[in-house]
């Protein structure tokens, strides 16, 4: 096929629309709405080398040819974001609860984890990513899970979307990253940053909420449909929960968007803005 061919110009236009799907996917978009669907009379349909803009016929196939092409190489359906809350909410394993109640310090809880084989997430990880910051933070943050530069560097939000969430810290907050705590949903990160999926939530949330209990921060900030939704058993979408004061156990829980998905809709940092001046106004810095 032709680099310059209306097959290959629709592939690439496959290719741009299914990135956009995964950072509207990591920004809480739950889907997209259904349209009636069109049935071309056949005498409108196009031959195999007619225009793009004739082509419907021909990106139907494209498209198809590339979802099969993403579900063989991907361990996730492409479709997984649409996957219910009350999945990614799916309870935590009790005795992992009961093994961690005697831990008081993040230390402990870090020896507790060990090399953690409690899910496959472990498989390929490099580095099991566990929380930064202030242990006596004021305001925590909790994302999805690590990415590459996060699973090599054993931080959280150091890549590109950790460096938006660092400017929102440092410019917006006129704070440091030291002074705040910064933690995800799962600690080891996921395949080609497919999304967890709900029993590596399950096996890894109790590590996150006994890092919620030590700390006991005065607000979370939940970044992003996982964050949001496994902290609240909520599957309402992020879209509208944003925004709007939530309650983790007692502590005041902003959900807002994620950073990933603001790089690629940067016309929404307004939206998290909103929520951020919400937290500042909240613990008195506003
Ligand atoms: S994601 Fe959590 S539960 Fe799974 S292996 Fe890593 S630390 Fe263990």
């Amino acid at each position: 096929m032709a680099a310059d061919s209306p097959h290959a110009r629709l592939a690439q236009i496959t290719h741009s629309l299914y990135a956009y799907a995964k950072e509207l996917q990591a920004g809480g978009v739950e889907g997209f709405p259904s349209a009636p669907s069109v049935t071309l009379p056949p005498s409108s349909m196009p031959s195999s080398d007619q225009d793009l803009s004739g082509s419907i016929a021909d990106s139907r196939v494209e498209m198809v040819e590339y979802q099969s092409q993403q579900a063989a190489d991907a361990p996730a359906p492409t479709t997984a974001f649409l996957a219910s809350a009350s999945d990614a909410a799916a309870p935590t394993a009790p005795a992992e609860e009961a093994s961690l109640a005697g831990v008081q310090t993040l230390a402990e809880l870090r020896t507790e984890i060990g090399d953690c084989q409690r899910c496959r997430l472990c498989e390929r990880r490099n580095t099991i990513v566990f929380g930064v910051g202030n242990p006596d933070a004021e305001i925590m943050f909790i994302g999805e899970g690590p990415g590459y530069e996060e699973d090599k560097q054993g931080e959280p939000f150091v890549g590109r979307a950790g460096q938006l969430l660092t400017q929102i810290i440092t410019k917006g907050m006129q704070m440091q990253r030291s002074d705040v705590y910064i933690a995800n949903v799962v600690k080891c990160r996921p395949p080609e940053n497919r999304n967890p999926e709900p029993d590596e939530i399950a096996a890894c949330e109790p590590f996150l909420a006994k890092q919620l209990e030590i700390i006991r921060p005065r607000v979370i900030i939940a970044l992003g449909k996982f964050a949001a939704q496994t902290l609240l058993k909520d599957k309402t979408p992020i879209t509208r929960l944003r925004g709007k004061w939530q309650s983790y156990h007692g502590i005041k829980l902003m959900p807002t968007l994620h950073p990933a998905y603001l790089l690629r809709n940067p016309k929404d940092k307004r939206l998290v803005w909103e929520d951020i001046k919400a937290v500042l106004r909240e613990i008195g810095r506003l």
